[in-house]
């Protein structure tokens, strides 16, 4: 339920793990949470407590929102520096890539992009600065985030 909180967590370059994939029950994410030392994240009223894990029960409903609130619950302050330092897709840190590494590895347009390149050490994606880079950050601004 919270998926794009959670890969906006991540962009803004917070450990977020995602547990909203199918098949998985409420228990064994508040297990993996509790062992892997995270704040629990949902929207959901009935879910038992766990003693020893910290959760935060998300409330508002609109994305912008749950942004908002869960900054300030958790009292983050987001850091333009830490931006597109993780995977949105794996969580992982992303590590520098050398320009000449990485030219053989991204489309062509992109090669012309004087800009630097990173890699996500889990799943290989490549990343780059470029005008998506730069519409999340007016989205950002545009949210006072
Ligand atoms: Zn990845």
């Amino acid at each position: 339920m919270l998926g794009k909180l959670a890969r906006w967590l991540i962009i803004l370059g917070y450990d977020a793990a995602y547990g909203g994939e199918k098949g998985r029950s409420d228990a064994s994410l508040q297990e993996q949470a509790k062992r892997e030392g995270r704040i629990f994240l949902t929207r959901d009223t009935r879910i038992p407590r766990v003693a020893g894990l910290r959760m935060l029960l998300v409330r508002p409903t609109r994305f912008e929102d749950q942004l908002r609130y869960v900054l300030k619950a958790l009292e983050l302050k987001p850091d333009r520096k830490k931006l597109f330092t993780r995977c949105s897709y794996c969580n992982e840190s992303l590590a520098s890539v050398p320009r000449d590494e990485a030219l053989a590895q991204v489309p062509p347009l992109v090669q012309e992009l004087q800009t630097e390149f990173w890699r996500c050490g889990a799943c290989k994606r490549m990343y780059w600065g470029g005008t998506h880079t730069q519409r999340t950050i007016e989205k950002l601004d545009r949210w006072g985030i």
